[in-house]
């Protein structure tokens, strides 16, 4: 007796996430992950891969502002960052973003 296999669909899994700023679900790589460290740093995580209790945002300053801002972060990382730690994370963001548009054609080096 020989079983026949479903024609096997290929779907990719595209993991998921909600971003805290605007609540939009969209592909996890699109999204930059904002983790809480088992040290209880507030932190930054570009490659998604750190320990800790995560949340994301879209790669857009007014998503950072109102995830920052609200008391949205505090409960997505179970923790409330202090000012300094919101303040240290827009700017990381600033520049992240800042360097994410740079304009193509001009060379350096
Ligand atoms: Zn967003």
């Amino acid at each position: 007796m020989k079983s026949y296999s479903s024609p096997s669909i290929r779907t990719r899994h595209i993991p998921q996430r909600t971003c805290l700023g605007c609540r939009q679900v969209k592909a996890k790589r699109e999204l930059i992950r904002i983790v809480n460290t088992p040290e209880g740093n507030i932190e930054v995580d570009i490659t998604g891969r750190k320990s800790g209790r995560g949340t994301y945002l879209c790669p857009t300053l007014e998503c950072w502002e109102v995830g920052l801002k609200s008391n949205r972060l505090d409960h997505a990382l179970r923790t409330s960052p202090s000012k300094d730690n919101r303040q240290q994370l827009m700017k990381y963001a600033e520049e992240y973003l800042k360097g994410e548009t740079s304009a193509p054609g001009e060379k350096t080096g």
